[in-house]
């Protein structure tokens, strides 16, 4: 790090728990945020303001005027823009040293599996189960340790899976594809603008924490937030033996 960098991390490097050591990891870290909305903004915000270095923010939407209620990567200015072309822009004027990669397109398939495969840590900032599952399953495939969040009304949720470790559960372990879920869209059911931004930061923390290698990640454990009493709670989950996703060989 050079002599702007000490200064600009100083606040990072006075943690005993990051020091120089942890802020060069987040410096020379790799980041994939999937979604660049109420949850993508403030992660990507964090992870651009913390000092990792490359940043990949895909979205395939454009800047809508309904988003700016809680996406605070954009603004009026950029209503029309594509979001991950906002998003650089907003990201690099926070933090210049950054080197953000905009894919401005719903990425599945191959593109997906690229993008997974040349990233440290994954944030699912999105905001259907299609995507959801995908990034699931590219980040089981490529041992990618991946954080998801949701937040809905003012319900949120955080979770992380970290399938570099042989007997981790994934996203499908937790919620199987095809049940009977109803896909619950903020457009129809609206979102509470600062749920967004706590379980979006939180989503950074733990990121972030992944990347340096220090404390805990809440790994196996779905924590769950009732924005309106403000109260959390937990619930610990493990491998779904039958897992099609995560569990390769047969079950005992
Ligand atoms: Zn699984």
């Amino acid at each position: 790090m050079n002599d702007g960098q000490l200064l600009r991390y100083s606040r990072h490097i006075l943690l005993e728990e990051i020091g120089i050591v942890g802020q060069q990891r987040l410096v020379d870290g790799r980041a994939l945020v999937i979604g660049a909305g109420g949850l993508g903004s403030p992660a990507a915000l964090y992870l651009a303001s913390a000092g990792v270095g490359r940043l990949t923010v895909a979205d395939g939407d454009t800047v809508d005027l309904t988003n700016l209620q809680r996406q605070i990567l954009h603004t009026d200015q950029r209503v029309g823009q594509p979001k991950a072309q906002s998003a650089r822009i907003a990201l690099n004027g926070v933090n210049p040293e950054v080197r953000v990669r905009e894919v401005a397109s719903r990425v599945a398939g191959d593109e997906l599996a690229e993008l997974v495969a040349d990233a440290d840590v994954v944030l699912d900032c999105s905001d259907n189960f299609a995507t959801r599952h995908a990034v699931n399953r590219a980040c089981v495939e490529r041992r990618k340790p991946l954080v998801s969040g949701a937040a809905i009304g003012f319900a949120g949720q955080l979770a992380v899976f970290d399938s570099r470790r042989a007997d981790a559960p994934c996203y499908h372990c937790l919620f199987p594809e095809g049940e009977d879920v109803e896909e619950i869209r903020c457009a129809v059911m609206g979102v509470f603008a600062p749920l967004t931004g706590i379980i979006g930061s939180m989503q950074a923390a733990e990121a972030i924490k992944l990347l340096v290698g220090c404390g805990e990640v809440s790994e196996g454990r779905l924590w769950l937030l009732d924005g309106l009493a403000m109260e959390w709670r937990s619930v610990r989950f493990a491998r779904d033996p039958r897992c099609p996703v995560c569990v390769t060989g047969p079950a005992d």
